[in-house]
């Protein structure tokens, strides 16, 4: 497994709809262990292919919060929400890509997500709670929406004009 660079906003990729996955190969399968290991890394609950650069309809995440579970790593291939409940939630979220930022979002407490695993079947699961709110964020990044675009127009671009800073910064190193 190898880690991968998560690119950081702005970055034309990440306001890129993903293709869908036509068949689990080889090089999706690596993709999926690569970006879980970046995302335990990072350390992050979630994170979208177009994060590492790679145009697939393709997340990993894991929310499990409390300190000695089990961890629960997940794969999800060209997921789909095929119900949201009514009921909105708001939640802090924070992103990989937009990192040390946070701001509040809302969005349904509860969705139903069909997904094809690495295991070529089809899978759906309702989610609540934090996993609801990751797995719309991840969603989001397969549509080139980032948890940023739901924010107050002068927010966003604060935030932007940070995270261009910080990549002038990085790049000069
Ligand atoms: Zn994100």
């Amino acid at each position: 497994m190898t880690l991968r660079p998560i690119l950081i906003h702005p970055d034309p990729r990440l306001k890129t709809a993903a293709q869908p996955v036509a068949e689990i190969t080889d090089e999706i399968r690596r993709l999926a262990d690569d970006m879980l290991e970046t995302m335990y890394d990072a350390p992050g609950i979630g994170l979208a292919a177009p994060q590492v650069g790679q145009l697939h309809r393709l997340l990993v995440m894991d929310a499990v919060k409390e300190e000695d579970a089990a961890p629960r790593p997940m794969v999800l291939i060209n997921p789909e929400v095929t119900w949201a409940s009514e009921d909105r939630s708001v939640y802090e979220e924070g992103c990989l890509s937009i990192p040390e930022q946070f701001a509040e979002v809302e969005r349904p407490a509860e969705v139903e997500v069909r997904w094809l695993g690495l295991d070529g079947e089809t899978h759906a699961e309702r989610f609540e709670g934090l996993w609801a709110t990751c797995v719309q964020h991840e969603i989001d990044h397969l549509d080139g929406r980032l948890f940023i675009d739901y924010l107050k127009p002068m927010k966003r671009q604060m935030i932007t004009r940070k995270m261009q800073k910080l990549k002038r910064e990085r790049a000069r190193g």
